[in-house]
């Protein structure tokens, strides 16, 4: 299990660079290996060679338990969210280019597809600025997270949760592909929200999924 999840961190790092998601060394992933331990990508490191051994592995309090190199420079917030948050079990965080506009515009991006209600929650809110690494920026978008699988980071970036790497990968995928969407949308016309029936019969089944994973646990 522990070699599968090391592996998931690997493709899924790669998978995250050939979606776009990120440039060069860019962006950071972690998972939860068990209730006490996480695994996290090093700090300034190439994704299409990092390996296995190039990862690390913390407690939740961020005490290095295995590997020889640097966590992230933002494990403290990839840890908090793991900490606060018992029903995820993994976090990408990147800087995808559109997603990134709301970002710096320090604006929501709104839930005009159904699916965005079932698979991130709704409108993807903005997570005050805070400094790149502090752990003032781990608290403050760890408390966005309770009903959403994405926040938006004030002229930053992006950080996607799910119970496991593929589940956040796939949500960073979706929320990117949906800026795109809106961002072009406005440019040819005025997009018009979804009914709030709709959010009402949507938006519930995001909540119960992440019920389940908690559950479960
Ligand atoms: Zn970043």
């Amino acid at each position: 299990m522990e070699q599968q999840i090391k592996n998931s961190v690997l493709s899924t790092a790669r998978e995250m660079i050939a979606g776009g998601l990120v440039e060069g060394t860019a962006g950071n992933l972690s998972a939860r290996l068990d209730a006490e331990r996480v695994i996290l990508t090093p700090a300034s490191l190439s994704y299409k060679t990092m390996d296995c051994s190039d990862l690390v592995i913390t407690d939740l309090k961020g005490k290095v338990l295995e590997g020889t190199r640097q966590p992230t420079t933002e494990m403290a917030l990839h840890l908090t969210c793991l900490a606060n948050h018992a029903d995820i079990a993994a976090v990408v965080h990147c800087h995808p280019v559109y997603a990134s506009m709301f970002a710096v515009n320090r604006e929501p991006i709104p839930s005009l597809i159904e699916e965005f209600d079932i698979h991130v929650g709704g409108d993807v809110p903005v997570a005050d600025y805070q400094e790149t690494g502090s752990q003032a920026l781990a608290t403050e978008v760890s408390r966005h997270l309770d009903e959403r699988g994405a926040v938006l980071m004030a002229n930053h970036g992006l950080l996607c949760v799910g119970k496991d790497l593929e589940d956040a990968l796939s949500v960073a995928l979706l929320v990117e592909r949906t800026a795109k969407i809106v961002w072009g949308a406005r440019l040819i016309g005025k997009p018009l929200a979804l009914p709030e029936s709709t959010h009402a019969k949507f938006s519930p089944l995001y909540k119960r999924s992440r019920r389940a994973a908690r559950d479960d646990t």
